[in-house]
């Protein structure tokens, strides 16, 4: 019915494959398995060791194990509390029970005589006499089939055995699986492509691609249990090198595009340095001089600047960056910043608007600034777009409103990009693409500390400069987690804080009500290509998922939570006329959210650092780059429901003045385990990279990153936290091999490695190379 197996190769689409059919391939697409290939590396989640079975009489309380057993029969037993099913299975005259807890749904699935392995935690029986497995993963070794051979066994007994996780339903599970994939592998034999150069592969001792395939599914005989669990078996690794591989020489390649593009050659001679110095209203810290001469340097190069200024709260990236656009000014081009807040970038309009207050151009003339967000008044909105069309407007900060279709620049020569983590990677890049006759430059920044591995990855086609000191004069911040019971204490303490003229926020997860959906974010989910008009009226609800946050929200609360709990939310609109009327009567309150009309944003925020408000009832909304010196306390409720990097950026608003600053993170409700360890370790230390890192190890990469805003791609083999160093090896191959690919691999082999990165590419990080 089909072609001969013999004609099978790693293209072959799976419906052609013995046992497969269009049925089953219909199923297997939307797991994104449509070749033999893509299913080959579905890889086992873990290996059993069945070429030594265990017999019952070894087993011991405590330990988990794999045991092949004889069914001999079963009882479900109705309790008070649960229906529970027990299966007894033997070898020769020894049994052991398997019990699962509401185990109904099992009671004619298993016959005596049938044989089992079954994995799980063994633990003694309560009479005492012998053991149980409880609920136990069972895979039944003589089902019904249509082959009816013995020899069918020998992918699931008798060695190292794979387990998969099951595709679909109860059709597609893991014996089926490995029957298919061993049927795969016979016939592909050997004919299974190479796709790394061999002088790499000897060089660091890794297997060629067929044999690992074959291995990372059917370990060989004496293959230590241990590695193969922890990935660390020459075939897996070189599986999870390969991948990494692919991926840097990708990135390695549009770093090299970009810098072969034409781009401008800034000029940066004493009159355009004297205009910096002029706005500086501080001395710059070592790392500041440092970063803007790095900064300076790619500008004055005629290649196009890619830049990551990285640098954690309060490091002064602000004053860097308007150098930048200085120096682009001074030039006689415009700058533009983009931020991912209405908030955000108000803020950086007002500085930098005081900035330069007294500051003019060369000309002698005054700077001239202009902000467009999507709730500006749309007669105000047309007036600044003209502007910036005429080249009137010399710095442009703004919103997601700046890649807009109708907004066109006169002359754009400098693209930054503020919280560069907030914007997908597509956003990144159509800014970027509003230009001119050459590529501007661009310098994106962010404060969250990303892992040196994360950030090789995300940032593999931009150098980066890091702000690694902070400014004088700053104080650590107290922090202390309370529960909200303790609440009045908390008032209290805001209360005498304020009389001694002092600020503070108090942040809440939400705007109002007790519904989660409540997005901060300005600027219209990635993907949402076809929406013409991003900016809904402020005062409609928006329903975009807050998908944009680098570290999103803590796990989450819907579903951790039940309905009662919820409803118990506290929210900024309501908790701002509670403390308003309550503990915090008589203070000035000033209530600030993502929802409000930008007018009003921006008098609370100007009240807020005029000192004419108290206290700023808030949403994450004030969560970066808001800055306010004289607020030295924050208080941050419903704690357990913030992520780690939010609540390192929430604590890094105060601590930016002389006062001795403060951070109370209170909880309310269930705090789960690893709430509980974010907390601890937001008492215990201020490192931006050390909570990071604690970060990326609770929550894994998958959801440290939310994938498709990072551009992020997810990996079918490798895992970014347990294979850290195959990516720092990966990237200096990848390298080496861009750098000069005929020094070590024959034409054939440069042939493949170019073939393998344009269908890689193509197929799995499509989005990445959208720029
Ligand atoms: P970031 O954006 O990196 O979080 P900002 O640029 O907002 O940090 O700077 C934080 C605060 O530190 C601001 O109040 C800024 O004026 C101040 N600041 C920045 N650089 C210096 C410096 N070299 N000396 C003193 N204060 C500084
Ligand atoms: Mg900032």
């Amino acid at each position: 019915m089909q072609p001969a197996a013999v004609s099978l190769s790693l293209e072959t689409p799976v419906q052609y494959v013995k046992g497969i059919g269009p049925r089953i391939a219909e199923m297997l697409k939307p797991k994104g398995i449509l070749t033999v290939e893509d299913l080959l590396h579905r890889l086992p989640f873990r290996y059993e060791d069945r070429a030594h079975p265990v017999l019952f009489s070894d087993l011991k309380p405590g330990e988990t194990a794999s045991v092949i057993g004889q069914v001999r029969g079963s009882a479900l037993l109705q309790t008070a509390r649960m229906p529970i099913f027990e299966l007894t299975i033997g070898q020769n005259l020894q049994t052991i029970k398997c019990v699962w807890f509401r185990g109904a749904y099992l009671k004619d699935k298993y016959r005596p005589g049938e044989w089992l392995v079954a994995y799980g935690r063994v633990e003694a029986s309560r009479s005492g006499r012998g053991l149980k497995m409880i609920q136990p993963q069972v895979e039944r070794l003589n089902e019904a089939s249509d082959e009816p051979e013995t020899h069918q066994f020998f992918q699931d007994i008798g060695r190292i055995t794979p387990v998969y996780e099951t595709l679909s339903g109860n059709r597609l599970h893991t014996r089926w699986l490995r029957k298919v994939m061993h049927a795969v592998l016979e016939g592909l034999g050997d004919r299974i492509p190479e796709t790394l150069p061999a002088e790499m592969l000897a060089r660091l001792k890794l297997p060629g691609r067929a044999r690992s395939l074959h291995e990372v599914h059917f370990p060989p005989p004496g293959t230590p249990l241990g590695m193969l669990q922890a990935a660390r078996t020459p075939a897996q690794q070189r599986m999870i090198l390969e991948e990494l591989f692919f991926l840097e020489v990708g990135l390695e390649l549009k770093r090299r595009k970009a810098r072969d593009q034409p781009g401008i050659a800034f000029a940066t001679e004493e009159r355009v340095r004297r205009a910096l110095v002029e706005v500086l209203p501080f001395r710059p810290t070592g790392a500041q001089k440092r970063a803007l001469g790095e900064i300076a340097a790619d500008m004055r190069s005629p290649r196009p600047m890619r830049r990551l200024l990285q640098g954690d709260v309060g490091s002064g990236k602000t004053i860097v960056a308007l150098q930048a656009m200085l120096i682009a000014i001074e030039n006689g081009y415009q700058a533009a910043l983009m931020a991912p807040t209405e908030i955000l970038a108000t803020q950086h309009y007002l500085a930098v608007r005081k900035l330069l207050e007294r500051a003019t151009d060369a000309g002698g003339r005054a700077y001239r600034a202009v902000l467009l967000t999507g709730s500006l008044d749309p007669a105000q909105k047309r007036w600044n777009r003209q502007r910036i069309a005429n080249g009137e407007a010399e710095l442009i900060l703004g919103t997601h409103a700046l890649i807009e279709d109708q907004v066109e620049f006169a002359k754009l020569g400098l693209v930054i990009v503020d919280e560069q983590h907030r914007f997908g990677v597509l956003q990144r890049f159509r800014l970027m693409h509003k230009l001119g006759a050459a590529e501007p430059d661009l310098l994106a920044m962010t404060a969250t500390p990303i892992p040196r591995t994360l950030a090789l990855t995300l940032y593999g086609d931009l150098d980066v400069s890091v702000l690694d000191e902070l400014p004088p004069g700053r104080t650590p911040v107290v922090t202390r987690q309370v529960e909200d019971t303790r609440s009045e204490e908390v008032w209290g303490f805001v209360r005498r804080e304020v009389q001694r003229g002092r600020q503070a926020y108090v942040v809440y997860p939400v705007i109002e009500g007790a519904r989660e959906d409540q997005p901060e974010l300005d600027f219209p989910q990635e993907g949402a290509e076809n929406q013409t008009e991003p900016q809904r009226n402020p005062r409609t609800p928006r329903r975009t998922a807050q998908s944009g946050a680098l570290f999103g929200d803590a796990d989450s609360p819907v579903k951790r939570n039940g309905d009662q709990e919820r409803k118990d939310l506290k929210s900024a609109t309501v908790m701002y006329e509670a403390l308003r009327q309550g503990p915090l009567q008589g203070l000035r309150l000033g209530l600030l959210h993502g929802r409000l009309p930008a007018d009003d944003k921006e008098i609370v925020m100007r009240r807020f650092a005029r000192g004419e408000i108290d206290v700023l009832v808030a949403t994450t909304v004030i969560e970066v780059g808001v800055d306010v010196p004289n607020a030295s306390i924050m208080v941050v409720e419903h704690a357990e429901r913030f992520g780690l990097a939010q609540m390192h950026q929430l604590r890094g608003r105060v601590g930016r003045g002389a006062a001795r600053s403060y951070c109370i993170l209170m909880t309310g409700g269930r705090v789960s385990e690893v709430s509980a360890e974010r907390l601890a370790a937001m008492v215990r230390t201020q490192d931006g990279f050390e909570l990071a890192e604690l970060d990326l190890q609770l929550r894994g990469p998958g959801e440290f990153f939310g994938t498709r805003q990072s551009g992020l791609p997810d990996f079918r083999v490798a895992n970014l936290v347990r294979d850290r160093d195959l990516l720092e090896l990966a990237k200096a191959e990848a390298r080496a091999f861009v750098a000069d690919p005929d020094a070590a691999s024959t034409a054939e082999e440069k042939a493949a490695v170019w073939t393998t990165l344009r269908e890689t590419w193509q197929r799995r990080y499509g989005l990445v190379q959208a720029g």
